[in-house]
């Protein structure tokens, strides 16, 4: 659990295995943060209390409109 302090952004972690930044995996069916998995030595950190609280994302995905190629 250590998580760096209050930035707000929980959206990679440290692993605390390897020092390596993980990724956080979510759970878009529960709008829930699962918790963070690290690409390099596979360990997965479980999101425990507000961790698991994902911020409310007014960033809508960009779609391209037309498709050419
Ligand atoms: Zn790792």
């Amino acid at each position: 659990m250590s998580l760096p302090p209050a930035t707000g952004d929980l959206s990679t972690n440290v692993c605390p295995k390897c020092k390596a930044t993980s990724e956080e995996v979510l759970n878009m069916q529960e709008k829930k943060r699962v918790g963070w998995y690290c690409l390099k030595c596979y360990y997965f950190e479980e999101a425990i209390l507000r961790e698991t609280v994902i911020p409310k994302v007014t960033k809508q995905p960009t779609v391209e409109a037309g498709g050419g190629e």
